[in-house]
């Protein structure tokens, strides 16, 4: 059973989109098993897209993912990195297949309405990033 990080961000809390998404999540076949709210500042956001630290548009990406709260959840499922991946739809929102979360509730390639990890290794590092170690619960039934 493979997990993920998803984050709604601040675009889709602000249209009051949360259970939409969550219920597309739980379509999927994915259980949803940590979740918060919470408003990134600077330095949280800045350490979640520091990979992105040198590209043109990382200022602005900063800008908007502190501009308001979003849902940070952990998902998890058969091959969810992957299944996730395609229900949430390219990065731009007006090339993804419609149907997926973005094509259907995003405005731009900048706010896009959500995240999601692009490999099993960096799910575990931002599983880590925003849960730690005991912040993950496991559903047994
Ligand atoms: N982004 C942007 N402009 C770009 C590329 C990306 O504003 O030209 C933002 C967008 O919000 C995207 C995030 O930066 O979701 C991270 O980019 P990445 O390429 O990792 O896309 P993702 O994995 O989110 O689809």
């Amino acid at each position: 059973m493979e997990r993920t990080l998803s984050i709604i961000k601040p675009d889709a809390v602000a249209k009051n989109i949360i259970g939409q998404i969550y219920s597309r999540f739980e379509e999927a076949g994915f259980k949803i098993v940590a979740s918060k709210m919470i408003h990134l500042d600077n330095y949280l956001a800045g350490g979640f897209y520091a990979v992105h630290k040198n590209r043109p548009f990382y200022g602005e990406l900063i800008e908007f993912m502190t501009s308001g709260p979003v849902m940070v959840q952990v998902l998890e499922g058969e091959n969810v990195v992957v299944r996730h991946r395609e229900i949430m739809g390219t990065t731009n929102p007006k090339e993804a297949d419609s149907g997926t979360i973005r094509a259907d509730f995003a405005k731009s390639l900048d706010e896009n309405a959500v995240h999601g990890s692009d490999s099993l290794e960096n799910a575990a590092i931002e599983i880590e990033y925003f849960f730690g170690k005991d912040g993950v619960f496991p559903r047994t039934r």
